[in-house]
């Protein structure tokens, strides 16, 4: 890469969330192998994001290259519509299998924001396919579940978009977030405002969605897993469909295949993505019952309307085929166990420092929130100059490696984060 290609850019590439006039700088990296992210001027650096939650298996993986090889030597894409192929069936199979009980129609869609679309709009049909007019969706303060706008109007209507786009997006119920915390006593009164918003609206409500146990970009947020139980218990009784939205939190990275298993439960609704496909390529899926599917599809629409053209695409189905076949072998549960006992030990004492407001760790995720936002530009480059990727927001720091990461290299990552705190934020 040359300078010319950097300044190219800068100029014209949109990056996420970022400046067209005054952009952070951007690292080019020209290849990765396992945990390490290859810069273009020789640098190496362990990566601590696992490319936003979705490499799990860490980067160039042999088998997940081969299934992408095998599959473009008899295609890569068909169209789905009247046609279907193996690879969507192993997939789709195996998604059936592993997800929690009572999962049994899977939509294929093309990322994370697309599979919550799909999800909101399967609840808004199910309740016409019943005679019903439901068009609110009860969620979580805090919450994030894409950028698109049925997605943006179930973010927290303060940390995401609202703002910008108020008067465009659906007006949704919002909860205040769960305040037990994953690791302390659940407290009874946590469900109190959820319940009675949930009462209050209760027959203009189609689905509730939310993120199960850890709340993402909204935060980084843990809550105890009794929450989630209640919410589920909560639309039973009301009748109402549970969204779960398992983007980030699926196939292993809160130490349980799905962050619903911590409470034991099932949704009516699923959405995964991200670590679908070991974060080769974009793809994600919606699954959800049979009673949902076959209401639908009894509706007056007959069928669920949607149908993206890279829908099931083979590509990137064979490639999250062979992800899943990965995470199959079990190593996941001692891989991330592991991770977690370590950030636990290297990342709480960083706890006593001043500038730091809380240290959390679930699973193969560590946050570090400081009391005030971080200066990104200046926080990144102090990483890259240590060897490590890792990218905060807002007043975040958080790691979240691939599984594959040794010891030594999780070390590099919680070590850069204690210099950081060092050599930034001097204790005075
Ligand atoms: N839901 C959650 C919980 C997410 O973390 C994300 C991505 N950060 C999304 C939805 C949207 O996924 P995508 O960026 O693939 O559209």
């Amino acid at each position: 890469m040359t300078p010319a290609d950097l300044e190219f850019d800068k100029r014209h590439i949109w990056h996420p969330y970022t400046s067209m006039t005054q952009p952070l700088p951007t690292y080019p990296v020209e290849s990765a192998e396992g945990v390490m992210l290859h810069l273009a001027d020789g640098r190496q650096l362990v990566d601590g994001m696992s490319s936003w939650w979705a490499a799990i298996h860490g980067y160039n993986h042999p088998r997940l290259n081969q299934a992408a090889i095998e599959q473009i030597g008899k295609m890569s894409h068909v169209m789905f519509g009247g046609i279907t192929h193996p690879s969507a069936i192993a997939l789709s199979r195996q998604l059936v299998d592993m997800t929690p009980a009572g999962l049994e129609c899977v939509f294929l869609a093309d990322s994370g924001s697309v599979a919550v679309e799909v999800a909101i709009k399967m609840a808004m049909q199910y309740w016409q396919a019943r005679g019903e007019k439901r068009q609110k969706v009860l969620t979580l303060r805090n919450g994030y579940h894409g950028d698109t706008f049925g997605a943006m109007a179930v973010c927290d209507p303060q940390n995401s978009m609202h703002s910008l786009y108020q008067g465009y997006l659906p007006d949704h119920l919002f909860a205040p977030a769960p305040q037990s915390r994953f690791d302390a006593p659940w407290n009874p009164q946590d469900i109190a405002p959820f319940a009675a918003l949930l009462r209050e609206h209760q027959h203009q409500i189609a689905a509730v969605i939310l993120e199960p146990v850890v709340q993402g970009a909204g935060g980084m947020r843990m809550y105890h897993p009794q929450y989630l139980k209640q919410v589920r218990a909560l639309c039973d009784e009301a009748g109402i469909l549970l969204v779960a939205d398992e983007i980030a939190t699926g196939f292993g990275r809160t130490g349980k295949m799905f962050a619903c298993d911590h409470a034991g439960i099932a949704p009516d609704i699923l959405c995964v993505g991200k670590a679908l496909t070991g974060g080769y390529m974009t793809l994600s899926a919606t699954l959800t019952t049979r009673k949902v599917a076959e209401t639908i599809s009894n509706g007056d629409a007959g069928c669920f309307m949607h149908g993206p053209t890279f829908m099931g695409n083979p590509l990137a189905c064979a490639v999250a085929s062979a992800s899943l076949s990965l995470l199959a072998e079990n190593h996941w549960p001692l891989q991330v166990a592991t991770i977690e006992a370590q950030l636990k030990a290297e990342l709480t004492p960083l706890k006593q420092h001043s500038a730091v407001a809380d240290v959390r760790v679930l699973g193969a995720i560590g946050v570090v929130e400081m009391r005030q936002p971080v200066d990104m530009a200046r926080l990144q480059q102090h990483f890259v100059t240590q060897g490590v990727w890792i990218r905060p927001f807002g007043k975040l720091i958080y790691l979240m490696p691939p599984y594959i990461i040794s010891s030594v290299r999780l070390s590099q990552l919680t070590q850069a984060i204690a210099t950081a705190l060092e050599v930034l934020y001097r204790e005075s």
